[in-house]
């Protein structure tokens, strides 16, 4: 197919000034002003249009978000046959370096063939920036155990579970990147429960179900995502139900996540569940506030971007349910303080929180934020509502009224109210208080931060 809008002039910013308004057209403002506007054009040589990135970061978000809308866009104005190539902008000692990702991907791609099997690997998923804290410690023992002598440890299979964003793909991808890194003649093979869904049902379809058992059998290492997704498809769990057995026998090693325990797992086999359990089962679990605060760390030094320890504080304290969201408020604020020109600040953050973490409202009540608060910190409910200005009264009694304001609609006078009868005002004191202490003092905001997991945890 031919351009359908002829380019007057084929300069890299010509073709990205159409590109651009095109995109325009498909995409909300904010995501065009925050995600595009940023990228500069660095070269184009009639079907390979070449743009600067800022981060890393950026290309992800990008092509994780809006591959499709920017490929259809390109297509559009530069013909069927272009496409988007990335260059980063690494900014060293304040002089400015672009290095081509695409050249990395190619040398990364290069290194998958030497291994003369398509392993379905993602190269960024490594136990080097797998950052560990108490959240993932064993899983992640288990799975370099694992990974230096496939087929030889008791973990076989190794079953890794835990919740959505807690780390499990990019442990079992460490897992195969790991092994085949070693350049070891091992086969790896990762694989979604989904695709392997998909793939059984089509080979089916072609009649070629005996090609599809026999790629599966003729791994080393297999790595199998979300296997939660065989829930109820009983033909494909009885394919996967003999591949197992199959590897199994033969000493060969599995890998699998779920996002449930084994035992949890409806509509399943009986004898598959039996299957999974014969390993090790470890879970992930959410990070804890130091390992949070690792990550977030972690991460903007491999962005090369000035994280300042308090905006880090603010992040790791508000951002509590998994990793995932951690890094779209990291990506998000390195984005807008490059749009804006601004610097990493508490402000910008805020508004990141904001929208990225929705509060539990209105499933727990006063009197329980009271008993979690009276628990945890050994102050009777009683004493906690009465006339008492102890001072670890006073401050169990205040941490109990912020938690309250976060966690249900109340207002603040019926807050008050329900605390001995006290004014609305008393609540907003109460509020700042805390807030400012915990920018200043750990120890608060630790405390602070384990009530808030425990009061989510009542409220689900
Ligand atoms: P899951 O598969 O459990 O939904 P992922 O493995 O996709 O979660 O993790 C979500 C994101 O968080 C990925 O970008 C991953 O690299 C990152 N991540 C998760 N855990 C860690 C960790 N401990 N250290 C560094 N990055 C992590
Ligand atoms: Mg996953």
């Amino acid at each position: 197919m031919s351009r359908p809008v002829p380019l007057t002039d084929n300069s890299p910013n010509n073709a990205w000034i159409e590109v651009s308004e095109q995109l325009q057209k498909e995409l909300p403002r904010q995501s065009f002003l925050t995600w595009f506007k940023p990228l500069k054009p660095l070269a184009f040589n009639g079907s390979v249009l070449t743009l600067i990135v800022p981060s890393r970061f950026y290309y992800d978000w990008i092509e994780g978000h809006y591959r499709k809308v920017l490929q259809k866009a390109v297509s559009k104005v530069l013909g069927s046959g272009a496409r988007i190539d990335y260059s980063i902008d690494q900014i060293d000692n304040g002089h400015s370096k672009v290095s081509s990702i695409t050249e990395n991907n190619k040398t990364e791609g290069a290194d998958n063939n030497s291994n003369r099997f398509e392993t379905h690997l993602n190269q960024r998923n490594q136990f080097y920036n797998f950052v560990e804290g108490d959240c993932n410690r064993f899983a992640k023992a288990a799975s370099f155990a694992l990974a230096e002598s496939p087929g030889m440890t008791p973990y076989n299979p190794l079953m890794i579970y835990g919740g959505s964003g807690l780390g499990k793909t990019h442990l079992i991808q460490a897992i195969g990147n790991y092994i085949v890194g070693r350049k070891s003649a091992n086969r790896v093979l990762y694989v979604t429960s989904e695709q392997f869904t998909t793939s059984f049902i089509e080979a089916i379809k072609k009649g070629k179900a005996d090609s599809f058992s026999r790629l599966y059998r003729s791994v080393d290492v297999l790595l199998l995502d979300d296997v939660q997704f065989f829930m109820a498809k009983e033909k494909t769990q009885e394919e996967f139900f003999h591949t197992f057995n199959y590897l199994h026998h033969a000493g060969k090693q599995l890998v699998f996540s779920s996002d449930r325990p084994p035992r949890d797992l409806e509509g399943f086999d009986e004898r598959l569940v039996s299957r999974l359990q014969w390993g090790l089962i470890t879970e992930l679990l959410k990070p804890e506030y130091e390992t949070r605060l690792a990550i977030l760390k972690h991460r903007s030094e491999e962005e090369n971007v000035n994280l300042p320890d308090e905006v880090a504080d603010f992040l790791a304290l508000h951002i509590t349910d998994n990793v995932r969201t951690l890094q779209s408020a990291l990506i998000h604020l390195f984005a807008q303080s490059s749009l804006m020109n601004r610097d990493i600040s508490i402000n910008l953050a805020k508004n990141i929180v904001n929208k990225l973490v929705k509060r539990p409202v209105t499933r727990v009540s006063i009197e329980r934020i009271q008993e979690i608060t009276s628990e945890e910190l050994d102050i009777s409910c009683d004493i906690l509502l009465s006339k008492s200005r102890k001072k670890d009264v006073v401050f169990a009694r205040q941490i109990a009224m912020l938690l309250c304001t976060e966690f249900t609609k109340s207002t603040l006078k019926a807050i008050g109210l329900q605390f001995g009868g006290r004014d609305h005002a008393t609540v907003i004191h109460a509020r700042e208080t805390i807030n400012e202490k915990i920018k200043t003092d750990q120890k608060i905001s630790h405390t602070v931060q384990k009530l808030r997991q425990r009061i989510e945890l009542a409220s689900l």
